[in-house]
């Protein structure tokens, strides 16, 4: 396999871009070697520019949940196209999208649309702080919000439990009320409580998804919602990753939880810039222009994103591809483990509906600390030897797979062989 174009265009792009990138996950630090260049991609699969074919697990880190390229996705989306790009004012398409969003949260009524990720979750903690009054936020370490600066703390990186800035550039000032717990651990998040009485919420992934997959062990988040409730402090999901991923209605439906705000992006936009905060009416009401807290946005609710975003949780909820997903996952789950001890590779494999992950280590991982002891240089020479036998995984032992119901089973045999062959050659190391 020739990565010629690839390498060439990587040249180029450090003269003007940052590392050739502009997200830094696609530099591909961690597994060593250049990062590819994409030119195209369609349904399962994706091409970079040296014409080479992957199978693609990364699906833009998730939005490409229908594969690439779908048919009624594309079609809307050139339909709001030819009425213009954005307008500053107004669209239906708003109101169609919220609803359908509405209507899969049933805690939420009203939400509004940012343009990313980072956004849906910088707004949803100014809300909780604007409901309730308090400046302390507790998240947990491993999770990852974005870059906001008060976030960017534990945020996947070695600075755990520590409220040490997890970023140059971020003044201590900035993560001064953000306080760390552990995942799966509700102690830690009592003991914040107990030392502090200014907490206005507590910030999480349902289904930790920035530090490999991680699961929420046996009653973990339905105990912290009661707990929070006694606290008068709110339940924040991120669910940016989640929603409209692990059910229709986010990790908080499959879990049966819900939460007082949740926040959500990547799959509710289709591939278009779109993420969203929403709460209950009480909530949400104080938001500008209905309350006092501002928050704006020239290209929110963008007319053409929305498009997206509405044939693509229009498909979605025709196809219900949910336990397809638990299906295709739960095969690939299997070809990994039974692989990895053919070769008497150490792994342990997590995986919550179409989220999943390989780590290669002994120790089981529900948090953070034992996500760490998996050993990143295995997984650099496996993922290039996925690279070599086409397929595309996250360049990175601490990000998910992700699944899209373009897969087909031919696609499964060629995994499972590109994981033999991968597997094989760690064992050798
Ligand atoms: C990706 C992600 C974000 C950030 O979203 P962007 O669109 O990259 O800004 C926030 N929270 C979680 C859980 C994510 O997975």
């Amino acid at each position: 396999m020739k990565f010629k174009n690839s390498n060439k265009l990587y040249k180029k792009g450090l003269k003007n871009l940052v590392g050739a990138v502009n997200s830094p996950v696609r530099a591909f630090s961690s597994v060593g070697g250049n990062p590819l260049f994409i030119k195209k991609a369609k349904g399962s699969k994706i091409y970079d520019v040296d014409g080479n074919e992957y199978i693609d697990l990364v699906v833009s880190y998730g939005p490409m949940i229908l594969g690439h390229r779908h048919k009624s996705v594309e079609k809307a989306a050139k339909k709001a196209l030819k009425n213009g790009y954005s307008f500053g004012a107004s669209t239906e398409a708003e109101i169609k999208l919220a609803k359908i969003v509405c209507d899969a949260f049933p805690e939420m009524d009203k939400v509004r649309f940012v343009n990313s990720g980072t956004e849906a979750v910088l707004s949803g903690i100014r809300l909780a702080r604007a409901f309730t009054g308090k400046d302390k936020i507790i998240k947990f370490s491993g999770c990852y919000h974005g870059h906001q600066d008060a976030l960017l703390v534990a945020a996947g990186s070695g600075l755990a439990t520590l409220s040490l800035p997890g970023s140059k550039g971020v003044p201590e000032g900035a993560v001064k009320n953000t306080l760390i717990a552990e995942y799966n651990n509700l102690e830690s998040v009592k003991k914040h409580f107990i030392e502090h009485d200014d907490i206005a919420g507590v910030i999480i992934e349902p289904i930790g998804g920035n530090m490999g997959v991680v699961i929420p062990q046996d009653n973990f988040l339905k105990e912290l919602k009661d707990y929070l409730e006694t606290k008068g402090a709110l339940l924040i999901a991120d669910e940016v990753m989640t929603g409209f991923r692990s059910k229709f209605g986010g990790a908080q439906e499959l879990l049966g939880v819900t939460a007082d705000i949740t926040c959500l992006g990547k799959v509710i936009g289709g591939g278009f810039p779109v993420g969203a905060y929403g709460a209950r009416n009480e909530i949400m009401e104080n938001v500008a222009p209905l309350g006092g807290m501002y928050q704006a946005g020239t290209l929110s609710g963008n007319p053409i994103a929305m498009a997206g975003g509405i044939s693509t949780l229009s498909e979605l909820k025709k196809q219900n591809p949910y336990n397809r997903f638990e299906e295709v996952g739960s095969i690939l789950e299997v070809i990994l483990l039974e692989t990895a001890k053919k070769y008497n590779v150490d792994l342990a494999v997590n995986r919550f509906g179409s989220m999943m992950n390989p780590f290669f280590t002994k120790s089981k991982v529900t948090n953070f600390e034992e996500a760490q002891t998996s050993d990143t240089e295995k997984f650099g020479i496996f993922f290039w030897e996925m690279i070599k036998n086409g397929v595309f995984l996250p360049p990175s032992q601490f990000e998910a797979w992700f699944l899209n119901s373009a897969i087909s089973d031919k696609d499964i045999k060629v995994i499972a062989k590109a994981i033999d062959k991968a597997m094989l050659t760690v064992s050798k190391m």
